[in-house]
């Protein structure tokens, strides 16, 4: 897959669920300024604020909720 150094065109990134020890998604919010969703087990709602820590990780694919 072809590296995306775009961020707004990345809609999501997956993240690791640490609570669950599960595979979830995060989307873009439409103001391109955080990432959010909700575990997919406990429903647990994350949100990652969009900046060069959070596209670093993004570059891992995974993003461990805390
Ligand atoms: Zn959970």
């Amino acid at each position: 897959m072809p590296e995306d150094n775009n961020s707004n065109t990345r809609k999501f990134i997956g993240v690791w669920f640490e609570c669950c020890h599960t595979y979830g998604r995060l989307y873009k919010n439409k103001e391109g300024t955080l990432y959010r969703g909700r575990c997919p087990k406990c429903l647990r709602p994350i949100k990652v604020p969009i900046n060069a820590e959070s596209e670093k990780a993004t570059n891992r694919r995974f993003f461990r909720g805390s």
